[in-house]
């Protein structure tokens, strides 16, 4: 199934990503976790791809099991870190002969110990060479990529992330996925302005439900998103207590989650850093609604 036909505000769905796990051990549990998700109905899920390695095979291994173990639509993530084009389009012949109809192309992060990214020689520098190289072969697939409401922390600025955003969608995105976000706000500013310059692919929320204190200050460290000073404060107050802070994260997302889905979005993205028990509430709750 191709999630470009899935995602319609009048019946928006729910998606969850996870990044695979280490172990067999790790992979089995995931798998058990995505029959408990089941019920939910999730329109997809999706795998990320890691720096390097085995945990790269391995999104290709789990995203493979899960359609053929679950019957879960699932996406998953490449990035053009340390790949030569040859290399990409190896693994994405892997995708396809798994009958994988759903790749997020993504120009990936320098890696550790590095400042800026540096392409492999004959490599990709942006995630819209990649989309273009995708959509020149052969393949079949329907592509998403990210997107930043609050602007991508490399760039100067948020029109010029923008204007990058809508060369990428034209060179063959059918969607995109936000970057997460904790004010609303944001997202429905910069829906506003992608529409004006042209960018008329859906636009899917990412929400991240926070469960960590600690994760969540390294995380919108590196991807530069805002906590509002109301949940920042509130953060603090619970930092040294899980449960608390596991019910106000869901309790902010769920809020979240509502008011986008009443302003119709096509669907909403759940960052679940492996962690469903939160997504599972959450989506519960916004089930329970309609
Ligand atoms: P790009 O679209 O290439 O943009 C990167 C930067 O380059 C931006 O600042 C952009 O403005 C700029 N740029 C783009 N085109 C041009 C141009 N022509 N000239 C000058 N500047 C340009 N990372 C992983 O490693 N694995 C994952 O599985 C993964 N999954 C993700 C899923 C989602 C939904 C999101 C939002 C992010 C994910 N990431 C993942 C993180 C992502 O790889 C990083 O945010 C990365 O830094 C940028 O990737 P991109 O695809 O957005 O890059």
């Amino acid at each position: 199934m191709k999630i470009r036909n899935r995602l319609n505000p009048s019946n928006p769905c729910f998606s969850f990503e996870f990044f695979p796990p280490k172990t067999d051990e790790g992979t089995a549990n995931l798998l058990k976790t995505l029959e408990d998700l089941a019920p939910l109905e999730p329109g997809f899920v999706s795998v990320t791809y890691g720096a390097g390695g085995s945990t790269r095979d391995r999104t290709v291994e789990l995203v493979t099991r899960i359609k053929r173990e679950t019957g879960i639509e699932a996406m998953a993530h490449i990035t053009c870190v340390g790949h030569t084009p040859d290399e990409l389009r190896e693994v994405l012949r892997r995708l396809a002969e798994a009958k994988v109809d759903n790749v997020l192309v993504l120009r990936g992060d320098p890696p550790q110990g590095q400042k800026s990214f540096e392409p492999v020689a004959g490599g990709f520098r942006h995630a819209s060479e990649l989309v273009r190289f995708i959509r020149e072969e052969d393949f079949n697939f329907s592509l998403g990529g990210a997107c930043y409401p609050e602007g991508h922390v490399e760039t100067a600025s948020r029109d010029d992330d923008l204007r990058h955003l809508k060369e990428k969608v034209d060179a063959g995105l059918d969607f995109v996925i936000t970057q997460l976000f904790f004010d609303n706000a944001f997202y429905f500013d910069f829906v506003e302005r992608a529409r004006r310059i042209g960018i008329n692919v859906p636009i899917v929320p990412g929400i991240m439900p926070i469960t960590n204190y600690e994760q969540v200050q390294r995380f919108t460290r590196m991807c530069g998103a805002t906590v509002p000073m109301r949940l920042g404060l509130q953060l603090e107050r619970v930092k040294d207590q899980p449960d608390a802070l596991v019910q106000l994260g869901v309790a902010h997302a769920t809020v979240q989650c509502m008011e986008l889905l009443s302003r119709g979005v096509p669907g909403i993205h759940f960052y679940t850093l492996n962690k469903s028990p939160a997504t599972r509430m959450i989506v519960s709750a916004l089930r329970a609604r309609t």
